[in-house]
């Protein structure tokens, strides 16, 4: 830490698969107070952030809506200078063409200490990524990194390029690739030298096409490839064809909508991706949470926990009260299931009770041995009444805790569409299905609901809609194993 305190981290996060984000870069990224984030950074590079985390984009898009330099630079120093610890999160390398440079030397004049944390850069990572080694003994002994396109437009020197000896990649050269080729060609680079463009390297969508410097560019526009994408100039290029490694993921081709809760989607959205899934955020709803008297868990022999949302305000509520999973001590713990004893695991316990089904109906049937005399039920309001009318039944008395309910979020006119159109929506609770099918409307015909388990399949058939996929294990692994097996079976 500087005498200020403020402190900069110019932090590279890789080319898009995030398991390609440095060690030091996840750690800074949970540190941070501030982070400044550009477009081509992996989505799940920001999941570890605090929860109180300042996140700013800065991206530039092609065309699109774009943060100017300028203004990055000034929320970079403004920020630092408020003693902030800023982690300036760049794709690929943030000394690659990433304009880290730049933002140094504003730091330094500034005054303000930093740091640079490097990454895997694109033209390294993708490539490899495609089975295309940038050296290789006796075909490249040594590669240059150049910039299809830079922001002053001036021209490359084509000639020394095209004498380079060995592999030449083109960073943003999309746009511009007929016209980097002819340029090589009519300065003496063989038109027969192959050539290949790898669009989003290293991501889920990873596509490479092959050619030569005479053909790549008519492949590339016959294959309409897009942004990201970078090309490789060089006989490298050809041992695609024998080290292409990367299989097709079991997703791949399919988009799947996830229809959680924002702070609970990022597990499942991000397991998509890495199966190769097109992810639709949709979180339609929010988790809010209810103010209550002093939960007392001692009075109770049995606690009942029937969400893993339930589970997590449970502990907010103890932590509230100045209490943690020490208080829970005296009493059995019941799960309605999986997920939810995983939440509770989170927190350091174990549930003495596990439903099989995750039901109310599932919860009475596990406990149908389990002596009771006072119970407390942990869930959301509005929940359904089946678990504490039958402890009553049995005897007990019963106190039904609301912990939180589900308010519904407004969903963007284009996520609405995004989510009519997918291959897949996913389901996993009635509360989404209440929440969300009412700003929904119709889906595509041919579009598939998979289901957590029966209660949200209920709820879906009240609304009038078909569950293609119900899951068996009612958890978001169920939810998976299940769209899988059903992929597999619907080419
Ligand atoms: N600092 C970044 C490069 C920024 S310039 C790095 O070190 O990788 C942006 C260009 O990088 C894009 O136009 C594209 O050519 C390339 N790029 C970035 N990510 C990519 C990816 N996943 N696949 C292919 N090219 C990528």
């Amino acid at each position: 830490m500087s005498a200020r305190g403020g402190y900069v981290y110019l932090v590279g996060a890789g080319p898009g698969d995030p398991g390609l984000l440095t060690a030091r870069a996840l750690e800074l990224i949970e540190s941070a107070d501030v982070i400044l984030y550009d477009r081509l950074i992996p989505q799940a590079a920001l999941d570890g952030a605090r929860e109180d985390a300042e996140l700013l984009y800065v991206g530039k898009e092609g065309g699109g809506a774009s943060v100017p330099q300028a203004e990055t630079q000034a929320l970079l120093l403004s920020r630092a200078q408020e003693g902030k610890t800023v982690v300036r999160l760049k794709g690929g390398d943030p000394f690659v063409f990433g304009r880290g440079g730049e933002e140094a030397l504003a730091l330094r004049d500034a005054g303000i200490a930093f740091e640079i944390v490097p990454g895997v850069t694109a033209g390294v990572a993708a490539l490899a990524y495609a089975g295309i080694p940038v050296t290789h003994r006796g075909l490249a002994r040594a590669v240059a990194f150049v910039a299809g396109r830079t922001g002053d437009e001036s021209e490359l020197d084509w000639a020394a390029l095209a004498q380079f000896p060995g592999t030449l990649v083109f960073y943003m050269s999309v746009g511009r690739l007929a016209q980097i080729a002819a340029s090589l060609i009519a300065s003496g680079r063989s038109p027969g030298e192959p050539a290949a463009v790898v669009e989003a390297g290293t991501m889920p969508t990873q596509r490479t096409v092959l050619g030569t410097l005479q053909t790549i560019a008519a492949e590339v526009e016959r294959e309409q490839v897009g942004s990201p994408s970078i090309t490789v100039v060089g006989p490298v290029a050809s041992l695609a064809e024998q080290l292409s490694w990367l299989g097709k993921p079991p997703l791949a081709g399919r988009t799947v909508a996830v229809t959680r809760a924002r702070a609970q989607a990022s597990g499942l959205a991000r397991e998509l991706q890495q199966l190769g899934a097109q992810v639709v955020q949709a979180p339609a709803i929010r988790v809010h949470a209810l103010p209550g008297p002093p939960v007392q868990p001692s009075r109770y022999d049995l606690i009942c926990v029937t969400s893993a949302n339930a589970a997590s305000e449970l502990f907010e509520r103890l932590a509230s009260e100045g209490l943690d999973a020490r208080a829970l001590a005296s009493a059995r713990i019941a799960s309605i299931g999986a997920g939810t004893s995983s939440g509770l695991a989170a927190h350091g316990i174990t549930a003495d009770v596990t439903a099989e089904r995750s039901t109310g109906e599932g919860l009475v049937e596990a406990l149908a041995d389990v002596p009771v005399a006072r119970a407390l039920v942990a869930r959301a309001r509005g929940g359904r009444d089946v678990l504490p009318e039958a402890l009553r039944r049995r005897g007990a008395e019963v106190d039904v805790l609301d912990l939180y309910e589900t308010v519904a979020e407004p969903l963007s006119a284009e996520t609405v569409a995004a989510v009519r159109a997918a291959d897949y929506v996913t389901f996993t609770s009635a509360s989404t299905v209440r929440n969300l099918l009412g700003a929904l409307g119709q889906l595509s015909p041919s579009t598939r609901v998979v289901s957590i388990g029966p209660i949200t399949s209920e709820a879906l058939r009240e609304h009038g809609l078909d569950v293609h996929v119900e899951a068996q294990q009612h958890d978001v692994d169920g939810v998976l194993a299940a769209l899988l097996a059903d992929a597999r079976r619907e080419p």
